[in-house]
């Protein structure tokens, strides 16, 4: 797993996990555990239940698990035609 952080404005870390199309990013953080994720392509928010936090690890690798299972629906349904030239 891949994970890219980034600061955002509020200086608090953005992970965004390295995908090929879709991309998970945190909107909230417990502490170090990430609480509520969002598709970046579909806007689908992922929150964790509460037992998932006793452990970072697994709370981490539940929030991929949701995030993979989850079925995106991309707002940009086909690709734009490639004009002339
Ligand atoms: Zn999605």
């Amino acid at each position: 797993m891949l994970f890219v952080v980034e600061s955002s404005a509020d200086g608090k870390p953005i992970i965004i996990l390295s995908m090929p199309k879709r991309i998970l990013r945190v909107l909230k953080w417990l502490g170090t555990t990430p609480a509520v994720g969002m598709c970046a392509a579909c806007e689908r928010q992922f929150t964790l239940p509460m037992a998932a936090f006793k452990n970072i690890v697994e709370a981490r690798s539940k929030m991929q698990g949701l995030f993979d299972e989850h079925e995106c629906e991309s707002k940009e349904g086909h690709e734009p035609a490639t004009g002339p030239g």
